[in-house]
């Protein structure tokens, strides 16, 4: 699947939810489908024609009033799984117990 811009982020502002969505969308796209004689479908080249979202709701809270949109940027920012480095911290003290 191809997609020329990142997809959008939301933000519930009522529980704070970052992550988990239930969206609703309309979606008109061109596609390659590439049949074997068998009958067997690839579906290549998915180009996104035009996108409607119609409603994005909380997972959590089942409403989409509290939901809103945000710059990606800002999600970086304040999400704790996107600063998270994990092999940073690993690597430290490797070699210290090897070293005598
Ligand atoms: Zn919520």
């Amino acid at each position: 699947m191809q997609t020329d811009r990142p997809p959008a982020r939301y933000r519930c502002t009522a529980c704070g939810n970052l992550t988990r969505f239930e969206v609703t969308m309309t979606r008109r796209t061109r596609a390659f489908h590439h049949f074997t004689i068998g009958g067997e479908l690839s579906i290549e080249d998915t180009e996104v024609l035009s996108e409607d979202v119609e409603s994005v709701e909380c997972r959590w809270c089942g409403t989409s009033a509290s939901v809103v949109q945000v710059d990606p940027d800002e999600i970086e920012a304040t999400d704790p799984d996107a600063g998270a480095r994990p092999d940073d911290a690993a690597r430290s003290d490797a070699g210290s117990a090897a070293g005598a």
